[in-house]
């Protein structure tokens, strides 16, 4: 049943993997077989969709988020609606979603941001309930920094493995966690919360495949623990997105940002108590940490990531 043709000699194959194959017969690249015989093009520049395999061609509209954007800009409102719900409806039943995919998981597909859906139907997260996706956070407005913290009653404790830890405005002190790098000596003004920080080849390190199922089980663990775990990476994600670029990257690096935040978002899918943040730099990081740790457990109610795109965080 699941056999398919070869559009240029119409013979029959079992699978795809045997169709590939057979292309070198009409001396075919795979690319170039699917760009001729199933033509597939950008829906804002009209260009040939490039072909990186046979699921994201055909699951592809556009080659880029910029050209996702200029067509939902110019796109008339209702087409914009059914084109951007469309999309979380196929790829919640392509991946199996449990959860509104969060600013990161969104940012970090071809798909618009969080902030476009609210702005085209009000609410993100209620579109996502009505298509049966569980809502981790809430809509929100301004961020109150909660109310006034005595630097006599908290200390910000800095785990004793932290390679490079930052500066705080704030008296901190070393001592061994349990998850993380960063917690309050009081968990119950933070839920909990702890903060693993990482430079941007840290993060890119830990998640490839050598490293990341000893990431998964210290997730797991800070679960265990009932700890709340915020993965705070010192770079933006835009630069995340494109380190093979970056001249501070290691070109040695093999793995690629594809492969990454594929793990990423399964990591976030999986993972209620898990949240990822990008934020521009070490001073960012810092500034941060405290406003997690004293805004009375915003974690738990608020998409960091988006907070922090709109500058609210
Ligand atoms: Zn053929």
């Amino acid at each position: 049943m699941d056999s398919v043709a070869c559009k240029v000699c119409e013979k029959e194959f079992q699978d795809s993997k045997s169709l590939h194959r057979h292309l070198k017969a009409h001396g075919l690249r795979i690319a170039e077989y699917y760009q001729q015989c199933h033509p597939r093009h950008d829906l804002y520049d009209g260009k040939f969709i490039k072909f990186k395999n046979k699921e994201q061609y055909f699951a592809t509209d556009f080659n880029s988020r910029t050209n996702l954007k200029m067509w939902l800009k110019e796109a008339p409102e209702d087409d914009a609606k059914k084109y951007s719900i469309n999309l979380l409806k196929a790829r919640k039943v392509a991946k199996k979603l449990v959860y509104a995919p969060s600013q990161v998981e969104l940012r970090t597909l071809m798909f618009p941001p969080v902030y476009y859906y609210d702005l085209l139907f009000g609410d993100y997260y209620k579109v996502c309930e009505k298509l049966g996706l569980k809502s981790k956070h809430n809509k929100f407005g301004e961020i109150m920094t909660g109310a006034a913290y005595n630097k006599d009653d908290y200390v910000i404790y800095i785990d004793t493995r932290e390679q490079l830890p930052l500066d705080f405005d704030w008296p901190s002190e070393p001592k061994a966690l349990k998850a993380g790098d960063y917690a309050l000596s009081d968990p119950s003004i933070t839920c909990n919360c702890h903060i693993e920080r990482k430079s941007l080849s840290d993060f890119i390190s830990t998640l490839s495949v050598k490293n990341f199922d000893r990431f998964e089980r210290e997730i797991q663990r800070a679960e265990e623990e009932k700890i709340y775990l915020v993965v705070l990476v010192e770079d933006t994600l835009s630069n995340a997105l494109s380190f093979k670029y970056l001249p501070y990257i290691s070109k040695k690096i093999r793995v690629t940002p594809e492969f990454i935040f594929r793990n990423v978002r399964s990591l976030i899918q999986k993972y209620p108590h898990v949240q990822f943040l990008f934020v521009k730099n070490r001073e960012e990081s810092s500034r941060i940490i405290k406003k997690i740790f004293f805004s009375g457990c915003l974690h738990e109610k608020i998409d960091l990531q988006l907070a922090y795109d709109l500058k609210k965080l």
